[in-house]
């Protein structure tokens, strides 16, 4: 790509087809109307887990979950029994920016989740969600004072659980919703690029807090919002640019959250060592009172103390199987691969997997589906942190690990702590506009979040430095 084409990428976390369509009847959302009949729509599958980190890190590199060793926003430190929050460095994938960069093409790349610290490229990056603050979030360095020259009041996010009062939430929310689209539609005018990649996170905070059907006044000023933004790109767009427009994932009503690691301890496949876990105790009350308070500072989320400490209760020895992450990661404790493994992979795996699937199954009876997807991944290779076992997919619900809390809680199923209505559902959105896709047929066909990346190389006439699973979304 040259001669001042561009590829515009807009990224709107956790937008929903079901909600797009239903305000599009009501005539609320204009330019999604007019993309859609203008270029091409996808339901996009998401990744395994469908969750933030694991989906924009497939998205962007082209290869799943278990090459680029992303599942969740934690993870396990290879060959340890430690959990930790996970980041860019972490990551085992080349992303499209970097040979993009390499290749000579002028890249912007702003908030994209999994991208902190800021890597160098042939343009400017801006961390997204997982960022601890702005500067370290910038690269190059210098163009910080770019950034906040274009938009003084530019922040990486703005998250529930950061705020004790809803009301204080959504202010901020839309603060920094403004602010970052006022850089992004200062840099994709002024920055020149050749590859520009947005991702806006809006749908997500708002459908977490504030999802029911039909949506809620909260839902539909988002959609709107979002709408606004697309407009402007579409205003912007020249006849011979292409215009990406994705999500990580889509939505659904959240119907509970379910105590993983409680259901395996009861079970008797996580194992306790209780007198560790009685002195423990002081520390881990202390621990929360500490999650708690900085958990309602602004700048909090990130500088919550690592999530192992309940990890060390663990009788190791005597335990089978752990889980940890948002969305239900279990790790096998594998004899020769883990220090104190106990499972025989070839003969026990297999069986054990199925043991978890009917104990969940058991318990979530007519209420939802369970299914156990095994990870298969090379256990030898060389890797900071460690893909998880198996994934445990579950439509609806969401796995309450947050802090290890769970092993002790009182039931094994419950509401989420922090009065969440929605969850990610495995279905997102993709849409295309621009030369290379034609007008819209009506038609809304199945793409992959692995289709994403190979795309967009072949839209910068770049080649694949090796060959990525994907599929091109052009002629489909
Ligand atoms: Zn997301």
């Amino acid at each position: 790509m040259s001669d001042g084409k561009r590829l515009i990428v807009i990224g709107m976390d956790g937008l929903d087809w079901s909600v797009v369509d239903v305000l599009m009847e009501q005539g609320k959302l204009p330019h999604f109307g007019e993309a859609i009949t203008a270029g091409a729509s996808w339901v996009l599958r998401s990744t395994t887990p469908p969750v933030t980190p694991a989906a924009w890190s497939t998205l962007f590199s082209g290869v799943p979950p278990r090459e680029h060793g992303v599942f969740d926003f934690t993870a396990r430190e290879a060959g340890r029994y430690r959990f930790r929050l996970c980041s860019a460095t972490d990551r085992q994938a080349e992303m499209i920016w970097t040979l993009a960069s390499e290749r000579g093409r002028r890249v912007v790349v702003l908030n994209v989740p999994m991208t902190y610290p800021a890597t160098p490229v042939n343009g400017i990056m801006v961390s997204g969600m997982d960022a601890p603050d702005l500067p370290g979030a910038v690269s190059p360095r210098a163009a910080l004072a770019t950034v906040l020259a274009r938009s003084p009041c530019y922040t990486v996010d703005a998250m529930s659980h950061w705020f004790a009062e809803r009301k204080v939430f959504f202010t901020n929310l839309w603060k920094m919703h403004r602010a970052r689209h006022r850089l992004a539609m200062s840099l994709v005018e002024k920055a020149d690029p050749e590859l520009f990649i947005c991702v806006y996170v809006i749908a997500d905070r708002v459908q977490h807090v504030a999802w029911r059907d039909p949506p809620t006044e909260e839902v539909t000023t988002a959609y709107e919002a979002l709408d606004a933004v697309l407009g402007d790109y579409l205003d912007r767009l020249r006849p011979e640019d292409e215009l990406l427009l994705i999500s990580d994932h889509g939505f659904q009503r959240l119907e509970a959250e379910i105590c993983l690691n409680k259901v395996l301890s009861d079970a008797g496949l996580l194992v306790l060592d209780r007198s560790r876990c009685r002195t423990l105790l002081a520390k881990v009350r202390q621990r929360w009172v500490h999650t708690r308070s900085v958990a309602e500072r602004p700048d909090g989320w990130w500088s919550l103390p690592p999530r192992a400490l309940w990890f060390d209760a663990v009788d190791w020895p005597r335990t089978r199987c752990v889980a940890f992450g948002l969305y239900g990661n279990l790790v096998i404790n594998l004899r020769g691969r883990d220090p104190q493994g106990v499972v025989d992979q070839r003969r026990e795996s297999a069986s054990l997997l199925g043991d978890v699937e009917d104990l969940v199954s058991s318990i979530l009876g007519e209420r939802g589906e369970i299914r156990v997807h095994p990870i298969a991944w090379d256990h030898g290779s060389q890797r900071r942190i460690s893909p998880p076992d198996a994934v445990v997919e579950m439509a609806g619900y969401r796995v309450a690990t947050w802090g290890g809390r769970e092993f002790y809680a009182p039931a094994i199923v419950g509401a989420n702590a922090e009065g969440h209505t929605g969850v990610h559902s495995p279905e997102g959105v993709c849409l295309a506009v621009g030369p290379a896709f034609g007008s819209g047929s009506g038609r809304r066909g199945q793409a992959d979040a692995l289709d994403i990346a190979p795309t967009i190389l072949e839209l910068l006439g770049l080649t694949q430095r090796r060959a990525l699973p994907g599929r091109l979304l052009m002629g489909r």
